[in-house]
């Protein structure tokens, strides 16, 4: 039976960076990964440009039932250590908003850098490769893969969450998180559509492909200020994206859909100036006009001139605009989603190694586990920053 120093789970963005530091830090490292190529996610994400970090990353920007587990990991190993690298291997990059960096050119550089990366610590990879069982014993961790059996002193999952099938996601570190008996936090699709009920749904069927600036709200206070997408089957753009993580079943949101202007003020002016100009064409100059349109359908905008529309009916619609509530019917699901909330408790492990506290040599790393970031990068940054955290100790 083959023997290494250290194995790992899962070929995407922890996995790779935490065997290749590993690697080059003298550990004999093996990479197993189910599926055909590593970093499969990397190549999807950010468009196909990765958003492989952000310049604002802290740990308010993370979720978690226990907020203070990333910061010591995010403190040691920070987007400015990932830029660094990504520097050193001649990967241009641009910020596009709100901090979020990508590739300039495509997100396949950030997975040759990280293969480039393992080479360099002369990681063994095992591609197409089943785990069909996982023992541990005083030798360590022998693994039964289809064909034969590897052993280490030391396994790391990093496995990922539930997140887009498709893309090789499985639950397979839950299950092993939970043969050694630790906690796994119930799990749902987070950074996703919403979907709508089908009255309102139809009703907004003309909007699909409208986008506008937003400010959305979530029951529990927390606000984003970003992008709103309609579409065929609901909400989306990142706004949605952002709430979606903070939204629970049955619960409400509330959009302005206007958030440049305070639209009582902006209708006072406009009737002061051009009194017999129509609601719907002073509403056009704010909002697109298909929006305006649909409103205007549902009668939610009265078709009348600015010296025609009382307070009453001004006052609605500056509610309807700047207050928009909405109850989404669900989410698009693992899906459509771009991460996993919940998974494996983060007070099972150490937040400077990674590894669970009453299973020794069994580490967690990347989004496996209960950390789930915002949009923008804040996701890879917890897989570099985890892997990292993971590695020095791997090495110690
Ligand atoms: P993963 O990258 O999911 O890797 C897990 C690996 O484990 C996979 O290769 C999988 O094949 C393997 N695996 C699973 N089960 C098994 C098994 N049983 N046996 C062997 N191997 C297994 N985040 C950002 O920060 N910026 C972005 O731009 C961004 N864009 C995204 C776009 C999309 C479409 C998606 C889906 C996600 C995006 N994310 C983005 C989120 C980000 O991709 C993840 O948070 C990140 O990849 C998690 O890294 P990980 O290594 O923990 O898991």
């Amino acid at each position: 039976m083959e023997r290494f120093d250290a194995i790992v789970i899962g070929a995407g963005a922890a996995g790779m960076f935490c065997a290749a530091l590993a690697g080059q830090a003298g550990c004999r490292v093996l990479l197993l990964d189910n599926g055909k190529k590593p970093g499969r996610k990397i190549l999807m994400s950010g468009g196909g440009r990765c958003n492989f970090t952000n310049l604002y990353v802290e740990p308010a920007a993370y979720l978690s039932q226990n907020p203070h587990f990333c910061k010591s990991a995010l403190a040691r190993y920070t987007q400015w250590d990932f830029i660094d690298l990504v520097g050193k291997h001649g990967i241009d990059w641009h910020e596009k908003t709100l901090g979020q960096l990508f590739c300039d050119d495509s997100a396949q550089q950030i997975v040759d850098m990280l293969v480039a990366e393992c080479e360099k610590g002369h990681v063994t990879q095992r591609l197409r490769s089943e785990v069909l069982s996982v023992t541990r014993d005083d030798q360590g961790y022998t693994l039964q893969l289809n064909g034969d059996s590897v052993q280490a002193a030391k396994l790391v999952i990093a496995s990922g969450g539930l997140s887009m099938p498709g893309l090789g996601a499985s639950p397979f570190g839950y299950k092993i998180a939970e043969q050694f008996g630790l906690k796994v936090l119930p799990t749902r699709a987070g950074l996703v559509p919403f979907t709508l009920h089908k009255p309102l749904l139809e009703q907004m069927q003309t909007l699909s492909g409208v986008s506008v600036p937003s400010v959305i709200t979530a029951e529990d206070g927390t606000v984003f200020r970003e992008n709103l997408l309609f579409t065929h089957r609901g909400l989306s753009g990142p706004a949605v994206l952002q709430i979606s993580s903070y939204w629970q079943p049955g619960e409400f949101v509330s959009i302005n859909l206007l958030p440049e202007c305070d639209l009582a003020s902006f209708l006072d002016e406009q009737r002061e100036a051009h009194p017999n100009q129509s609601l719907k064409n002073t509403l056009a100059m704010q909002l697109p006009k298909r929006l305006v349109e649909c409103l205007q359908q549902l009668e939610q905008i009265p078709d009348v001139t600015l010296r025609q529309l009382n307070s009453r009916e001004q006052e609605s619609l500056v509610e309807l605009l700047t207050h928009w509530r909405v109850q989404p019917n669900g989410t698009e699901g693992y899906r459509t989603a771009e991460v996993t909330l919940g998974g494996v408790d983060t007070h099972e492990l150490s937040s400077r190694t990674m590894e669970a506290r009453n299973v020794p040599g069994l580490y967690f790393i990347g989004e496996v586990m209960d950390v789930t970031g915002w949009l923008g990068g804040y996701n890879f940054q917890w897989a570099w920053s985890s892997a990292w955290a993971c590695a020095q100790a791997l090495a110690e």
